[in-house]
């Protein structure tokens, strides 16, 4: 019965209720045969007796009256009726059909004496009756009356033995029904109990912890659970508000959960708060509550709540992963742009200053290609730290990729906030990184929007930012521009530019004009400076500072160098030929860019064979600031230079690079002083003293100064007098075409010397 379903129950119970029904009524139709017969038989013994007394009435009338003959027959009729149905009843009862047989031989008997009688044979007549009559009658009437008990008895057994099978037999059944019933119940009782202490021992030890909460929030019931994930006891816990260990700031929205909860009768919530520990840390608890306070069998908040902290703390370096920069850990693009955008519309609310600076770093490219991209990433953490050292908390400092970095400044008294810190920025880079034992620089262009209109959006301020600092960078580098609206022309043209550049080198657009250098004392040409230009199509001739920045951060200064390094000898040489010049020398510029290229010394070896220009002919200008990035390759370009007797000369002296070490490391032949010291000659004795230090600084060096930039008769004696030997200038001469040079060199001497 183990197991056994209730339905399974009821219909054995059903079964067997019908089997006694069946029962039963089979002894109850076996009682009523038996109380039938002895009616039946009572009946035969009234029908034999009326048909003895007509008999004796026919015989009493001598002769018999037709209504006693009838009623003599009638109660025949009946007698054999009686008999039939006794028989009916039970057609194999010997009494029975002896009863049928004597009835026969007694109506016979009857019969023959009336005939007799009628005949007025009456001796015969009282021998039948004597010998037959009376014998039949006798014996009819006896049996009747034995087969009458008899009948009675066994009605009378049969009603007994219904009466006490019918009740055995309910009490049989009901004994077997309640015994079922009583084996089941306690079997489900079994199984509600097992079924209990397993729903115990899974609530106890499950790794959910489940609560019981009233309507006001505190704790009926917990499960043991609570220990391992908030460290408390069972009993700690009971009858405490639920909400006392919730998290300070997640307690509100938490509450506010609750009480939307209440209103909902099976609602469900899930939540995730902060909950105190017991050791005072914080735990992430993922929370799903569902109002059961309607239903009578719980009657409670039920809680199930367990512990994510695991997964939060996956999901928070998940998102810091998506949202920083895994190098420098600063926040990326995605940030940044968030920040703007929550920054623009707070200072929308409050009208705060706010500005944006872009940050590119200049020839970062070349540090990557040389150094490697290891070296690279060095620099770009030692610089993210320096660029830190310039910032309040408040502000923001994100790398958008490469070496682009960006900063948001908010809460600035004045826009002019941007500058300084743009200066301090610049500032700050100036000093040497020194990483793999090496000196290595990193400047900065940068572009600052600060005059935001209100309805600016984030992506328009990222790209004035840009462009302000691509202004900064075709301006020379290392500086910084404020956004103004007319730049967005410029730095269309500068993406049509770059564009356009790659069209050049296959179309051959590139020129070279060349400018004089003058031995001042003498007043004699020393030499030309090739200077580039790039004849455009439609804009016609395209100044180098406009395109040289493009070529050098794609890489495209490399061949457009080689080219100019080429076409430089072979013109200086035709001249020196056509001039019959024993000395004309050519001064070419050389980006930092081909400073890193390990080809670079081969092809000026290969130019100056091809031209056959003697090597000291040749001036290779290097600006200062392409020796910061101190390299290999740069080390043994040079290197290679000096070993074939090219000559080199410091282009730009004194606008970026403050050490003078690389001086005499590699040995530069020629000093050419920017023109920023130039301009101050001949403005009073003030005006000279860094040109003349200069000056006297080659001297001692035994170095040849060349003046940049030379543009009055004064700046020209003045220099003169201080002892620089080369100058160079407008007031000189401007740079010139090809073919205006062989009639200045015809003239020996420069008109205006
Ligand atoms: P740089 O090498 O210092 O060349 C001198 C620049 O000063 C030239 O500008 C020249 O036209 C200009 N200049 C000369 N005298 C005066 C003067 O009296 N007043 C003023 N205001 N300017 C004067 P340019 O030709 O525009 O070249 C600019 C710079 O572009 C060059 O400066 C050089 O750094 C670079 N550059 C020119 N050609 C090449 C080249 O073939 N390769 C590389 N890598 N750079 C080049
Ligand atoms: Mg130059
Ligand atoms: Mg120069």
């Amino acid at each position: 019965m183990n197991g056994l379903p209730q339905w399974a129950l009821l219909a054995f119970a059903a079964l067997l209720a019908i089997g006694v029904s069946i029962i039963f009524v089979a002894l109850r139709i076996t009682g009523d045969d038996q109380l039938r017969a002895a009616h039946l038989l009572a009946q035969f013994r009234a029908s034999v007796t009326l048909e003895s007394a007509k008999g004796w009435q026919s015989l009493a009338e001598k002769g018999s009256s037709d209504d006693t003959r009838l009623e003599l027959e009638t109660a025949r009729v009946r007698s054999v009726g009686i008999l039939r149905q006794l028989l009916r009843l039970e057609p194999e009862n010997r009494t029975f059909k002896q009863l049928a047989q004597t009835h026969r031989g007694y109506t016979r008997a009857v019969d023959d004496e009336l005939a007799l009688r009628a005949q007025g044979k009456l001796r015969e007549a009282e021998e039948v009756n004597e010998k037959r009559v009376v014998p039949y009658f006798g014996k009819l009437h006896g049996l009747g009356l034995r087969t009458d008990f008899r009948a009675k008895d066994d009605a009378l057994h049969a009603s007994n033995l219904l009466s006490w099978a019918s009740t055995a037999l309910i009490f049989l059944t009901v004994a077997v029904v309640v015994v079922m019933f009583r084996i089941h119940s306690r079997q489900e009782q079994r199984t509600l109990r097992e079924s209990e202490e397993r729903f115990r021992a899974l609530i106890h030890n499950s790794s959910d912890v489940i609560e019981l909460l009233d309507s006001e929030g505190r704790i009926a019931f917990v499960t043991q659970s609570v220990k391992r994930i908030l460290g408390y006891k069972q009993e700690e816990r009971v009858g405490k508000d639920v909400f006392d260990l919730v998290h300070p700031s997640d307690l509100g929205p938490a509450q506010e959960e609750l009480s939307d909860l209440l209103k909902e009768p099976g609602g469900m919530r899930t939540i995730a708060i902060r909950a105190r520990h017991k050791d005072g840390t914080w735990r992430w608890i993922e929370a799903t509550v569902t109002n059961l306070l309607h239903e009578s069998l719980v009657g409670f908040l039920v809680v199930n709540y367990r512990d994510v902290s695991e997964r939060k703390a996956l999901e928070s370096e998940l998102s810091h992963q998506a949202f920083h920069d895994s190098l420098t850990k600063l926040p990326n693009r995605l940030l940044f742009k968030d920040r703007v955008q929550h920054a623009l519309a707070r200072r929308n609310e409050q009208g705060r200053c706010l500005a944006v600076l872009f940050i590119d770093l200049d020839n970062f490219k070349a540090v990557n290609d040389s150094l490697g991209h290891d070296v690279g990433d060095q620099l770009l953490v030692a610089v993210t730290k320096r660029l830190q050292e310039c910032l309040r908390p408040s502000d923001t400092l994100a790398r958008l990729g490469g070496d682009e970095f960006a900063i948001l400044l908010e809460d600035m008294q004045h826009v002019a906030g941007a500058v300084l810190i743009s200066e301090r920025i610049g500032e700050i880079l100036r000093a040497p990184f020194d990483l793999e034992n090496k000196h290595l620089f990193a400047r900065a262009s940068i572009g600052i929007v600060t005059d935001i209109s209100p309805d600016t959006d984030t992506d328009q301020l990222l790209r004035k930012a840009d462009t302000a600092m691509y202004v900064a960078k075709s301006k020379g580098k290392a500086t910084y521009e404020i956004f103004e609206p007319h730049m967005e022309d410029a730095i269309n043209r500068r993406i049509r530019l770059e564009a356009d550049l790659q069209l050049a080198i296959e179309e051959s657009q590139f020129t070279l004009r060349y400018q004089p250098i003058v031995e001042l004392a003498r007043g004699t040409i020393y030499g030309m400076e090739a200077l580039l230009r790039w004849e455009h199509p439609q804009r016609g001739l395209v100044l180098p500072l406009e395109f040289i920045p493009i070529t050098e951060e794609t890489g495209l200064i490399v061949p457009i160098g080689r080219w100019v390094l080429r076409e430089a000898c072979r013109q200086a040489r035709q001249w020196q030929i056509e001039h019959g010049l024993r000395r004309l020398s050519v001064n070419v510029n050389v980006s930092a860019i081909q400073l890193q290229d390990a080809q670079l010394a081969e092809d000026v070896a290969q130019a100056l064979l091809d031209s056959e220009l003697a090597p000291r002919d040749l001036i290779l200008e290097i600006t200062e600031s392409a020796l910061m990035l101190d390299t290999e390759v740069l080390a043994s370009n040079l290197k290679g230079f000096k070993e074939n007797g090219v000559r080199l000369a410091i282009d730009d002296f004194g606008s970026a690079y403050s050490s003078l070490g690389y001086l005499s490391r590699f040995a530069f032949d020629i000093i050419k002083i920017d023109k920023s010291f130039i301009d101050g000659v001949g403005t009073g004795p003030r005006g000279s003293v860094l040109a003349g230090g200069i000056v006297k600084l080659c001297q001692s060096l035994g170095l040849q100064a060349c003046a940049e930039g030379i543009e009055s008769d004064v700046q020209l004696e003045e220099l003169s007098s201080l002892g620089c030997e080369l100058g160079q200038g407008y007031y000189l001469a401007k740079p010139m075409e090809t073919q205006a040079v062989p009639s200045l060199l015809s003239e020996e001497r420069l008109a205006r010397i």
